[in-house]
């Protein structure tokens, strides 16, 4: 009959509404458990330098090493190399929360990915002589130059190349290429390191998320480096491409595309 044909659409309809309601609050509540972990995590990382500094300046004044050259020294050292890290880590927060509030915003520049690579790779030399890296670079083309926000594309190959040393065991093999097309330029940035596994492939481009695996990845970081990258590239209608096997490594391909043509899309 009609009303119990209304009465089971009703029925329906309201389990269907829950249904939706549970899974809206399931993601809601996985979105905040990540940004407490986040907030315990910088919280943690933050007060860690500030700790080491003042002991450090509590150490020069209290047991007179001002006196003592050497010692001086060492705690200068000390103070020095722990408020760069400080400097980096909240760099890298601002960075984030930037782009969060205002999307990712720039003012168009002319940019030579060749040129912005290569000094990327220079500045970041000392990085590689501590880690035991080897950097190769080469390009295939020789017009490298497109238009974009030159701070975040800057950021965007720092943090692809900076992701390669972390994730690699001992002595990272990194590969840095460009290629240019009639069309867009990419840039891909590849290591030999742990690799990722397919089914978090998609995940690792997603706010907070870090591959799950313990002890092996022991790398510090908060989730948020890819994330930022993907929304740069995505800004300049570009898009981002990733191949990887677990114990092989990984490549991360940027493809932009150049001035006056179309969007890519993933
Ligand atoms: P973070 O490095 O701060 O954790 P990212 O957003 O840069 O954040 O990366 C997210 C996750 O993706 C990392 O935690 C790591 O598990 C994985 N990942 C990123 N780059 C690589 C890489 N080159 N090799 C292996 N895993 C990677």
């Amino acid at each position: 009959t009609p009303q119990i044909l209304f009465a089971l659409f009703l029925t329906l309809l309201t389990a269907t509404a829950f249904l939706v309601m549970f899974r809206n609050l399931r993601a809601q509540q996985r979105l905040m458990e990540a940004k407490n972990d986040f907030i315990s995590n910088v919280t943690h990382e933050l007060k860690t330098p500030v700790a080491t500094v003042s002991v450090a300046l509590e150490a020069l004044r209290d047991f007179h090493a001002i006196d003592n050259p050497t010692l001086t020294q060492a705690y200068l050292d000390i103070a020095q190399h722990e408020l760069s890290r400080l400097a980096q880590m909240t760099d890298k927060i601002l960075e984030t929360s930037v782009f969060e509030t205002n999307g990712v915003d720039y003012r168009p520049e002319s940019i030579d990915l060749d040129t912005t690579t290569q000094q990327i790779i220079a500045s970041m030399k000392m990085v590689f002589e501590t880690r035991g890296a080897t950097i190769h670079y080469s390009k295939d083309g020789n017009n490298f130059v497109l238009r974009g926000g030159t701070i975040h594309i800057t950021n965007v190959i720092y943090n692809l190349i900076d992701n390669a040393l972390k994730y690699s065991p001992k002595c990272p093999v990194i590969t840095v290429s460009l290629k240019n097309a009639v069309n867009s330029v990419s840039l891909s940035v590849k290591d030999e390191g742990l690799g990722i596994a397919a089914e978090y492939q998609k995940k690792i481009f997603e706010k907070f998320f870090r591959v799950p695996t313990g002890d092996v990845h022991n790398t510090k970081g908060y989730g948020l480096g890819l994330n930022y990258v993907a929304s740069v590239i995505r800004s300049h209608g570009g898009r981002i491409d990733v191949q990887s096997e677990p114990g092989k490594g990984s490549c991360f391909i940027i493809t932009l595309p150049r001035q006056g043509t179309r969007a890519l899309t993933s």
